[in-house]
Formats: structure tokens, C-alpha cells, sequence
């Protein structure tokens, strides 16, 4: 397995767990990544300053500056501000859940977690941030949204869809492995301004599920309990 593109993208791992950084680095090297290490916050901000990362995997619990505050300094920078962070966390609370999403974090591993997991996660970010889609068709996994003529298709099966579903599903589609929040949704759907209850994606969100999902397929919407949605691409069959 290796990541994309024939450049390695930067990940820089901030954790201060010396056996899991060895761990991280191992695998992420092997995947193909190039790999920092900061042990702390502050090493952290000093190394994303002298060199921004394409990515930045940070640990929630961590000496001295947690990792959540870590996230808001990085969003507070300007020239930080869009710096993908997936956070590790072995919190598996709601509120924080909910807390790490509105700090600024694209997207949440909680531990223990399987080394090819976090990889995919990393590269479902990288996707995002470095947009190869340039041409008018979103291709994820089996499904396929030609943007210019708003149709969707699923393994060639045309999967129909009212407007609101459409745009609720291209942007996750545009941002695929990343959590929003109903509220997040609510904004790229139906616009900022819209005073609607969040529990009504919730419903469309149903609708896109019933549309796409054919029998023994895999749904490709992942639900984060108390936080938001997802879109996953179906995984590759891998023989195991
Ligand atoms: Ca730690």
C-alpha cells in the first residue's frame, strides 16, 4: 500500500507516547508518508511553522498543551488555518467528540485503532485537500456524481435524487472520510441563513441512504454517534 501520487505528502505525528510514535512512524514510512515527530504542543507548532505538513496527526492527550488547544492555535494561524489534523483520542465521550469537531479537527481516530484504518483515514483527508477531481465527475469508490448534468450512479445503477438530497450528498462527497456536524450540513445544503432543526438532515440523510444503498452493498454513509455524518467510499475488497 502506498499513498498517492509519486511525492510523499508530510505527515508530522504529535504524540508523547514514544512506542506508539515508533509504531506510527513505522507504518506511515512503509506506507509511503515522510514522517515527523513532536513530542509535545509546542515542539509542534515551532515544526509546523518552520515546515507545514500535508498532515498533522495529533493526540488529545498530551504534556503541557492538550491537544484540542493545539488544533484552535493551528486554526488561529492564517497560514495554518486549513492544515488538515486528524485527532487521536482514546475519549470516546460525546461532548468531546462534539468539542473536537468545533476546535477544528477534520477527523477523529479513537484508540485502540488498526494501523490500515488510520492509514485510510489519512488518505480520505489527503483526497480532500488535494483535490485530483478537477474534472467535472466525483468518482468515490462505486459511485460516481457527473457535477454538470447532477446525475449519480451507483456500480452503473442510476441513483435518483431530489435536489436538497443532491447537494447534501455532493458535499459529502467533495470532503470524503470527514465528519460534519448536522449544523455544518445544514450550511453547505440548504445555506447559512436557513433556521431549520438539525435533526432534519437526519431525514435526508435517509432518503440518500435508501436511494443508493442497493441490497448487499455497503452503506457508504457513516454515522458518528452524537456528532455528525460521513462519507466513506466502499472499501476495496481485500483478501485477507
Ligand atoms: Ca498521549
Amino acid at each position: 500500500m502506498t499513498a498517492q501520487g509519486t511525492i510523499s505528502p508530510y505527515v508530522l505525528i504529535v504524540e508523547d507516547e514514544a512506542a506508539l510514535v515508533t509504531l506510527l512512524a513505522y507504518n506511515l514510512e512503509r506506507a509511503g508518508f515522510e514522517v515527523a515527530r513532536a513530542a509535545d504542543g509546542e515542539e509542534a507548532l515551532l515544526m509546523m511553522e518552520e515546515r507545514a505538513p500535508d498532515l498533522v496527526l495529533l493526540d488529545w492527550m498530551l504534556p503541557a498543551v492538550s491537544g484540542i488547544e493545539v488544533c484552535r492555535r493551528v486554526r488561529r494561524r492564517t497560514e495554518l488555518k486549513n492544515l488538515p489534523i486528524i485527532m487521536l483520542t482514546a475519549r470516546t465521550e460525546e461532548a468531546d467528540r462534539v468539542r473536537g469537531l468545533e476546535g477544528g479537527a477534520d477527523d477523529y481516530v479513537t484508540k485502540p485503532f488498526s494501523m490500515n484504518e488510520l492509514i485510510a483515514r489519512i488518505n480520505a483527508v489527503l483526497r480532500r485537500l488535494r483535490p485530483a477531481l478537477s474534472g467535472e465527475v466525483l468518482k468515490r469508490g462505486d459511485l460516481e456524481m457527473d457535477v454538470g448534468a447532477h446525475k449519480v450512479r451507483r456500480a452503473g445503477r442510476p441513483v435518483h435524487l431530489g435536489p436538497t438530497e443532491y447537494r447534501l450528498l455532493r458535499h459529502l462527497l467533495e470532503h470524503p472520510g470527514r465528519v460534519f456536524t448536522r449544523e455544518q450540513l445544514l450550511d453547505a445544503a440548504w445555506g447559512p441563513n436557513v433556521f431549520i432543526d438539525p435533526r432534519t438532515v437526519d431525514v435526508y440523510i435517509r432518503r440518500i441512504r435508501r436511494a443508493l444503498n442497493a441490497k448487499d452493498t455497503p452503506d457508504l454513509i457513516r454515522t458518528v454517534r452524537s456528532a455528525g455524518y460521513a462519507f466513506d467510499p466502499a472499501p476495496e475488497r481485500v483478501a485477507s
